[in-house]
This record gives structure tokens, sequence and C-alpha cells, in this order.
């Protein structure tokens, strides 16, 4: 097991995780060196065609990290900072996400390194149809399922179906997350931030407190971050601050969230929300508030402000957003985190759901679909938290063992190693 430093690479960080929780569950030493590793990386180069006629070069990746218990599933982020080892990152936690809230899939992840908010539309449909088409190899329904991430959304999932189809016939469940009128999930937008939600009920059961006392902040206001606002607000939790790329805002009330979204969607950002203080966007992770929802980036919470951190409730939406070294500091300090591979699982989930109805033709009902995600999402948090309770163990812990023993079973089953 590799020791604990604050250098770590992202996918270090999460095999830090995978081996303590490996030691847990009394892995044996093969079986460890296969889960740490990945089952398959490619790189595609994707020459942009740029609308003023020139070329940018870009890089894209995907990753499988493994497939026992099902096909590859996973998200494709376009940002900067999306290269192999990000990738690789997210993908290992997507095989540990699905195993824990049991869906029958394996874990990958995909990405183009590139800022997005520098490209045009048409210029952000080339890359995606460039992309789709070089990795088509590797994807299938029975395969490796796509779906949206930071700066990829519904649109992006419909120009990689429609890629996808014209080489190989309409496929409407090679991606999820896809428009609703191109086969998409009733209820998959929200789904992400509607798991954040039902964990959160869940841990603020456990704590012996209601909605209604606790304060939340919220860093990120995009398809997460804002679903988490509007659901958490309506279920009388007091939001008083979320933050964007552009800033962030507060108010000690609890924000008008139906009046932030219009306005973030009329203006691109929530900044300069009438109803609200400005402050700055660092601030949002160390304020005084009961619960935090880091919705955003990953490593956002690090040694330097770990011991800042006031709230005594961390869910964790966005994916690696707390480092191990300042995951052993909060520990020390007594607060709970609800981890990425529990937390943010709401979205895979129904993104299964989407798959089952691209299958069988049919679609399910929104009451449907919130009812069997809130189903999945409570038990699986149950699980978590029987296991943490019994083991004597932090919920991150527990969420890492109970899906490496799934995935390691299901592995020793199919006589993969
Ligand atoms: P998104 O692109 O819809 O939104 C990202 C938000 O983060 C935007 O509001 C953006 O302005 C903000 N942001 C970016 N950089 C920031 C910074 N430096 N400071 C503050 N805010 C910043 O992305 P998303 O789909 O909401 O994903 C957010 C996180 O949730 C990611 O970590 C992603 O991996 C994770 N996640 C997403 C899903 C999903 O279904 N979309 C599922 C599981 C996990």
């Amino acid at each position: 097991m590799s020791e604990l430093r604050e250098d770590m690479s992202a996918f270090e960080s999460v095999n830090y995780f995978f081996h303590r929780a490996a030691r847990d569950v009394e892995l044996d030493q093969q079986t460890c060196q296969v889960l740490s590793g990945t089952y398959r990386e490619i790189q595609v180069q994707i020459p942009l065609r740029r609308d003023d006629g020139s070329v940018t070069t870009l890089y894209g990746y995907r990753v499988q990290h493994n497939g026992a218990r099902g096909p590859y599933k996973g998200g494709v982020r376009y940002h900067p900072a999306a290269d192999l080892d990000e990738v690789r990152a997210l993908a290992s936690l997507m095989t540990w996400k699905t195993a824990v809230v049991d869906l029958p899939f394996g874990g990958a992840k995909g990405g183009i390194q590139v800022d997005p908010t520098e490209l045009s539309s048409s210029e952000k449909e080339r890359m995606t149809r460039r992309f789709m088409s070089q990795v088509s190899y590797i994807v299938g329904v029975q395969r490796d399922i796509m779906a949206p991430d930071m700066n990829t959304n519904a649109q992006t999932m419909a120009w990689m179906m429609d890629e996808y189809g014209q080489r190989k016939g309409h496929t409407a469940g090679i991606v999820t997350g896809k428009p609703v009128e191109l086969g998409g999930s009733l209820g998959r937008d929200a789904a992400t931030g509607r798991g954040c939600v039902i964990v959160l009920n869940e841990a603020v059961r456990d704590a012996g407190t209601t909605p209604y006392d606790l304060t939340v902040a919220i860093q990120g206001f995009g398809n997460v971050g804002s679903w988490a606002a509007r659901l958490a607000a309506e279920e009388g939790y007091r939001v008083v601050a979320v933050s964007d790329v552009q800033g962030a805002i507060y108010n000690q009330k609890g924000l008008d969230i139906e009046a932030l979204l219009g306005h973030s969607r009329e203006t691109g950002s929530i900044v300069d929300f009438p109803d609200a203080e400005p402050m700055d966007g660092d601030d949002i992770l160390t304020m005084d508030v009961d619960v935090l929802i880091p919705a955003a980036l990953g490593e956002v919470i690090t040694k330097s402000n770990a011991d800042q951190i006031q709230a005594k409730l961390i869910v964790e939406g966005a994916n690696h957003p707390v480092t191990p070294v300042a995951d052993e500091i909060l520990r020390d300090r007594g607060v709970t985190i609800v981890p990425d591979i529990l937390a943010n699982a709401g979205g895979v989930t129904v993104s299964y759901f989407e798959w089952t109805q691209n299958i069988q033709q049919f679609r399910w009902e929104e009451e449907r679909v919130n009812d069997e995600l809130t189903k999945v999402m409570t038990q699986a948090y149950q699980q978590v938290r029987d296991y943490a309770e019994s083991r004597e163990v932090d919920l991150r812990q527990a969420a890492f063992a109970l899906g490496v023993q799934r995935v390691a079973n299901a592995a020793h089953l199919r006589g993969y190693v």
C-alpha cells in the first residue's frame, strides 16, 4: 500500500483508498494487482478544424478500468486538467461506485484535455463527433456506455449518439444522459443532485437532526450543484451560499434558488444575483455552515484548507474533491464525509435506468425513476453506514470495502483472476 502523501496524483489517491479497503476485506495480492490497474486505455488525437479554418490538435482519452460486473460505464469530461491520470482515477472511481450501488456495470471514464469555453458550439460538435468516431471501436451498448460529466451535457450525448449511429445504425443505448426526445430518461438531469440530497437526508437523520436546522454551502452550480441546491431547498435546508467558476454569493437568510436558477440561465453565472452578497469563491469551502457540498472540481479540500473547514458534514457531489491527507485531517476532526462513490452515484443509477429503458424500447414515468433512485440510494447508504458502524471505520472506507468486495467476487466467479 502506498504511503500517504499530499502530492499523490489523482489515480494514486484513489488507489490509496482502494488499498486501504483491500486490506480491510483481506483481498489477496493477485486480485489487488489486477484491481489497482486499468483494463484498457486509449488515447486519440483530435485535429480540430476551428471556425477560422485553422487546426488545433487536441488529445482525448477513454479508460476502461474494470468490467467484471458488466459493461464499462462512465462519463466524458471536457477540461484542461483531463489528462490520462485524471481519467484513470475517475474510471476507477466508477468501478467502485457502480459496485457500491450494486449496478450491473463496470467502470470507465473519458475526457478531452481542452478548455471548452474557448470553443464555439460548432467547434464543440466537430470535436465531440471526432472523439466518438475514434473511440467507437471500443464502446458499445454491451461494452462501454458514455454519459455527461464536467462541461458536457445532453447535447453532447446527442452528437455522440448520432455519430455512432452513422457507423453502426441507430443505437440509443450507446450513451446515457441524452435529451429526453432522443430516448433520454426522465429524471436523469436531476439524478446526481437528487442522489446527493437523498444521502444527505439519511446522514442528517443519523445525526439526529432535521433539514430545517441546517445551513448548506455548495461549490459549483452546474448540473450537480444546481440540482442539489434546488432539491435541498425544497427539503427545507437553508442554502446560504453557492459558487461557480466566476465567483460566489451568500445570503444568511437562505438564497431563493428558483430565482437564482433563472438569473444563472439568463446571465450564464450566479454572480451579480441581486438578492445576495458577493464573496470570494475559495471561501465557500471554509465558511461557517453545517453542510458543505463540493460539486465542481476534484482536489479542492487539501492539506492546506482541511483544518479550516467548519462544516460538520460533507456530501461529495464532485468526484475526488478531498485529498487523502485532507480526508485524514477531517476524520480526526470528527467531520462526517459521505464519499463520492456513494454520494454522487445517483447519476449513474438513473443512467442505468436509461440504458434499461433503451434496451426495452420503453419509457418510465418520472415518478417511477425517482422512486427507484430513492430505493437504490437509500439502500446503498444504509449498507455503507452499517458496515462503517460494525467495523468502526468511516463512510469512505466502508464504501470502498463494499465496492471492492463486490468487484473482487465478480472477478473470482468469472475466473478473471
Ligand atoms: P458542470 O459542468 O455541469 O458544472 C460544473 C460547475 O462547477 C459549474 O457551475 C462551474 O462554473 C463550476 N466550477 C468550475 N470550476 C470551478 C471553480 N474553480 N470553482 C468553483 N466552481 C467551479 O459539471 P457537473 O456535471 O455538475 O459535474 C460537477 C462534478 O460532479 C464533477 O466532479 C463531476 O465529475 C461530478 N459528477 C457529475 C455527475 C453528473 O451526472 N453530471 C455524476 C457524478 C459526479
